[in-house]
């Protein structure tokens, strides 16, 4: 992987188009001011994609899934292409990780050294199924043979976040081009160009031009794309509330499935027989990672009384050690949130809870001095099931602190009544760690840990009203392919 120093956020060049058909198209009419996140500095314009063109996209990848023979030629061609476009992300790490770091809140080393290693790592993870889920014979009577035959769908439309653009839009675009499917991705409007150049990188290692179409807008463009009749199964990662739009916009053209990955308020639940230092380190760094701007990130510490203050004091030390800056210095770790908008959001919430009841502890407020909207990390105590912070996603470096006294009081905290998508558990008791990993309700549970690593191969999606489906996994690769049931008989 290449060197993730330092860069001159002045000096890059990039498309600033959409990309169809293997060609960057600067399309007509609106355009959208992009703001660099590290000092909220307008630093492009990305165009709107209007009914026209997203009906061009559309239209190119389904005559380009045909054409170019990507479902039908062997599927073992599809990997080998796949293989190629890992190959290319890496040896163009470090274009593509400043063009990430330059347009989003994640910084340069973590850019290069995380997201980009690790798309490319999922693109090759997901090749190598482009063989493995061709079908069934399925056991019927001896003059008959049943047959399950796994088909791609054809078009597949994706729909993207800001938090983490590359990872996010890779871990659609792998399963779905793996089983054979085109697609017209639509990353968000606020870090759209790292997504172009994915797609640019994938037409350069071979994938045939118009498999991978990307087109630019707000949610405007998002629902005509899951309206669309041509688009015949969607993958989303957003919001709670957007996710829902998604879901009624994509029946508005007849049912199609849907994948959602929504939003999260995952406990961090701590008995007293943990190893608390492990425990901290892992919670600290949930929180810090990306500032808090992670579906997944452990808002919310429950902890057992007798060991609350300590890992409180144990937090605050990690907690201090942390380096804002702009994402493009290689020195910075700590990143900025998004927006001013999403900043004030942060600000509301945690207003909201001081008035609720809330002590802030430690942190609240932003970091003096920095161009961009920086938030302290922040340790809320006094607060309970109705506290704003505790209710609702804040998308910032916020922890909220409960405690309990029994096992059952804690994983009754630890289950939130809206959200279920992933929990940490920290003990040293392995009776109890199975009791709640079966009690927990959430999509994912990391026992003394917290946090994915690198196993594309567990998969990763919500419970309740943190999603629907997976992404990664062989089960991110089946939720792209359909199935059909042919019987033959070949009895007198
Ligand atoms: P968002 O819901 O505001 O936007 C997500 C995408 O949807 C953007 O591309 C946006 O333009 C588009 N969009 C907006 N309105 C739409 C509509 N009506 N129809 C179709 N598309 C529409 O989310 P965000 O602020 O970009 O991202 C933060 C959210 O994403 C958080 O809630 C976070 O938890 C969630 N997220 C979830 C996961 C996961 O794996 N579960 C991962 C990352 C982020």
């Amino acid at each position: 992987m290449s060197p993730s120093g330092s860069f001159d956020p002045d000096s890059l060049h990039f498309a600033r188009g959409h990309f169809i058909g293997g060609r960057v198209v600067e399309g007509t009419g609106e355009r959208l001011p992009v703001a660099r996140p590290s000092d909220l500095v307008d630093y492009a314009e990305v165009p709107v994609a209007d009914a026209d063109l997203v009906e061009e996209a559309v239209e190119t990848a389904s005559r380009s899934v045909a054409a170019s023979g990507w479902a039908s030629r062997p599927p073992r061609e599809r990997a080998r292409a796949m293989r190629r476009w890992a190959d290319l992300i890496e040896e163009r790490g470090t274009e593509l990780g400043q063009l990430e770091a330059l347009g989003s809140t994640r910084p340069i080393a973590q850019a290069i050294s995380g997201d980009v290693a690790s798309v490319a790592e999922g693109i090759r993870f997901f090749a190598e199924w482009a063989d493995k889920l061709g079908g069934d014979v399925a056991a019927t009577r001896t003059d008959n043979l049943g047959l399950i035959l796994s088909e791609p769908y054809g078009v597949v439309g994706a729909i993207t976040p800001w938090n983490v653009p590359l990872s996010m839009a890779s871990w659609k675009v792998g399963p779905a081009l793996a089983a054979g499917n085109a697609m017209v991705l639509k990353p968000s409007e606020l870090t759209p160009f790292s997504t172009v150049m994915l797609a640019q990188l994938a037409v350069e290692a071979g994938i045939p031009s118009g498999i991978l179409n990307v087109i630019h807008g707000t949610g405007i463009v998002g629902e005509a794309l899951c309206r669309h009749p041509g688009i015949a199964k969607l993958s989303f990662t957003g919001s709670t509330r957007t996710g829902i739009a998604v879901m009624k916009a994509a029946a508005d053209s007849g049912p199609k499935p849907v994948t959602l990955e929504l939003g999260g308020k995952s406990p961090q639940l701590v008995f007293a027989d943990a190893d608390l230092e492990k425990a901290a380190a892992c919670i600290a760094g949930s929180l810090l990672a990306n500032a808090g701007q992670a579906c997944v990130a452990g808002s919310r510490l429950i902890v057992q009384r007798t060991v609350a203050e300590h890992l409180a004091t144990l937090l605050q030390e990690l907690l201090s050690d942390i380096a804002p800056g702009p994402t493009w210095l290689e020195s910075t770790s700590f990143a900025p949130i998004i927006s001013e908008q999403q900043a004030q959001r942060i600000e509301r919430i945690v207003g909201a809870s001081l008035k609720q009841g809330a002590a802030c502890v430690f942190g609240g407020g932003r970091v003096e001095g920095l161009r961009g909207a920086f938030y302290r990390p922040t340790l809320l105590t006094q607060v309970d099931g109705e506290t704003a912070a505790v209710r609702e996603e804040v998308f910032g470096p916020v922890l909220t602190i409960q405690s309990f006294e029994t096992e059952e009081e804690g994983f009754a905290l630890a289950d939130h009544p809206e959200y279920g998508l992933a929990a940490g558990v920290y003990t040293r008791d392995l009776g109890r760690a199975m009791r709640a990993m079966r009690a927990i309700k959430a999509g994912t549970v990391w026992i003394n840990r917290y946090s994915r690593t690198l196993d594309f191969i567990l998969p990763t999606g919500g419970f309740k009203s943190s999603g629907i489906g997976k992404d990664l996994g062989r089960q991110a690769v089946e939720q792209n392919l359909r199935h059909k049931t042919v019987l033959i008989d070949f009895g007198a």
